[in-house]
């Protein structure tokens, strides 16, 4: 039997960081991973870099391009005609982004001594683990030893009774990566980050999209002034979005999907070439003998771990989106680097207060800290300052006026407590306020920070000199 120090159970942005940590700290480290890509390979990445964050960014690039050129180039005096999209073509460059990642993953494997051993993982008593061997070739189960397990299996998609997944007609994210041509007509159930997204890539394309949500309350996760630009804003982009929601059933003939669904004005029946279930994701803990094992999960399947990411088995922790918290590949990947530094002695923590989230419609969604209403709930004095793009001459050369910056900072200290932006390269923009979080900056240090000129990020300057009263450009 092979003896390591650490065997990570899970090669997705939690488990490939973790193993890699680990070997950097000089522990011997296995990664067990059971991924098997499209071409029958086994491949490392998980589900960020097989099917999740980098495929749905290629395509939300692309589309981008495309609508860009079609209905702004003109503005910009640049004459086009004849533009047409290869469907085929694009996805084809989102697999090879894709296979060059993941590719990467393995070259990185090498590089640092994680060994890689291809297959289902399961744990047995006394910190072993059987690996059985999964796709074409497979030979028999093996059985490994370590003195510290990282449990890194990911979510899946969450699934509803009335809309069963064929992967043809009635897809989940994954299938929505695939299409082969944009479909006519597109049904989406669910407005959340992946509704919102893929929606956005395939009404892009020339889809017409209807989204079906059931809670009456758009983007609740978001600043309410950030949802309700985004509701505007992704209206006029023509995303057909139905609030308060509740579909009761689905049936396919030859052609269609046929969707009923009943809100506060009645039943209502739609009908669509293609339809995307985007409803959320569950923790995926499918074979891994956690109950033999003994392993505590929580009501709705997520293993319970400390704010160590410890579960209630000695030496076995688990991060990423099989425990608590935001369902994100850097919360995976910064819980894999803590967990291999406590492994090792040192006093690493994450900082859950701080974690950024980004919606890649465009414009783009970012926030990081508390929203308004969560600190009026929880009585906190705040000062606010925003400011909107349509002031910033970087944005107005850009062409990209949309959307504002927003920044919360306590009343009595002016620590800053929450930022929100919706606008363009908003992705880019929110890691200034991270750092400045992180630091335990003020909304001051943000105002006495040099920004250059002329470029985004003096939005943030001004939103931050705003909270003050004291803006210079609006
Ligand atoms: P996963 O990435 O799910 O990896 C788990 C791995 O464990 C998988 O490879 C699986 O095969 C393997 N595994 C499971 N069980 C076993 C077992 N018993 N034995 C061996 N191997 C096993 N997040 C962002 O931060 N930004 C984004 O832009 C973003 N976009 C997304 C877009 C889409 C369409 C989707 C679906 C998700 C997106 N996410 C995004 C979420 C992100 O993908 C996840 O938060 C992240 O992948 C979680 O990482 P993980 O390592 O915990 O799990
Ligand atoms: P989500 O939780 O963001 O949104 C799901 C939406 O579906 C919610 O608005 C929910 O109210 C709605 N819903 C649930 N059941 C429904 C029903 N029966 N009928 C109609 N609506 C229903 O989940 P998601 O969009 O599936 O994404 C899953 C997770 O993946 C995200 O929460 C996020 O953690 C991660 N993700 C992140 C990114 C990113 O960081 N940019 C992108 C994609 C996915």
């Amino acid at each position: 039997m092979q003896n390591f120090d650490v065997v990570v159970v899970g090669a997705g942005p939690g488990g490939y960081v973790a193993a890699i940590r680990c070997a950097q700290l000089g522990l011997s480290t296995a990664c067990v991973e059971s991924w098997i890509n499209d071409e029958g390979k086994p491949a490392l990445g998980g589900t960020c870099l097989n099917v999740g964050c980098i495929p749905s960014k290629a395509l939300l690039d692309s589309s981008h391009q495309y609508a860009h050129i079609k209905h702004e180039a003109g503005e910009h005096g640049i004459a086009v005609s004849g533009v047409s999209i290869d469907v085929n073509k694009m996805v084809a460059r989102k697999e090879k982004i894709v296979s060059t990642l993941t590719t990467g993953i393995a070259g990185l494997f090498r590089k640092n001594k994680v060994e890689w051993l291809q297959g289902h993982g399961r744990l047995l008593p006394d910190n072993q683990i059987e690996v059985t061997p999964v796709g074409e070739g497979s030979t028999e189960k093996s059985i490994v030893s370590a003195r510290h397990i990282i449990i890194a299996t990911g979510s899946v998609p969450a699934k509803i009774p009335p809309a069963s997944i064929d992967q043809d007609k009635i897809v989940d994210s994954t299938g929505a990566l695939a299409f082969n041509q944009a479909p006519r007509t597109l049904g989406v159930i669910g407005a959340g980050v992946i509704g919102l997204e893929l929606g956005s890539v395939w009404k892009r394309l020339g889809s017409e999209v209807i989204i079906l949500e059931a809670l009456d309350e758009f983007l609740p996760v978001c600043d309410r002034q950030i949802a309700h630009e985004a509701w505007k804003t992704l209206q006029k982009q023509g995303l057909d979005i139905r609030l308060g929601a509740k579909v009761t059933g689905t049936g396919t003939n030859n052609q269609q999907v046929i969707i009923t669904y009943e809100d506060k004005d009645g039943k209502h029946q739609i009908n669509v070439d293609k339809l995307i279930v985007a409803v959320g994701r569950k923790p995926n803990t499918e074979g891994l003998g956690a109950k033999e094992a003994g392993l505590a999960l929580d009501e709705r399947g997520f293993i319970l771990v400390d704010e160590h990411c410890q579960t209630n088995l000695p030496n076995v922790y688990a991060i990423g989106d099989v425990v608590r918290g935001p369902m994100l590949a850097h919360k995976a990947s910064e819980e894999g680097v803590a967990v291999a530094e406590r492994i090792t002695g040192k006093a690493s923590q994450m900082n859950y207060e701080i974690i950024p989230w980004v919606i890649y419609t465009w414009p783009e969604i970012a926030w990081v800290g508390k929203t308004e209403q969560q600190l009026k709930d929880a009585g906190i004095e705040y000062r606010s300052g925003a400011f909107p793009f349509a002031a910033s001459g970087r944005a107005r050369a850009m062409g990209e006026t949309g959307g504002m910056v927003k920044i919360l900072g306590d009343a009595a200290t002016d620590r800053i407590l929450g930022v929100h932006i919706i606008g363009p390269n908003a992705s880019e923009l929110i890691a200034e306020a991270v750092l400045a979080m992180e630091f335990d900056g003020s909304t001051e240090d943000i105002a006495r920070t040099i920004h250059a000129h002329p470029t985004l990020a003096e939005a943030m300057h001004e939103a931050a000199l705003a909270v003050d009263g004291r803006p210079i450009h609006i």
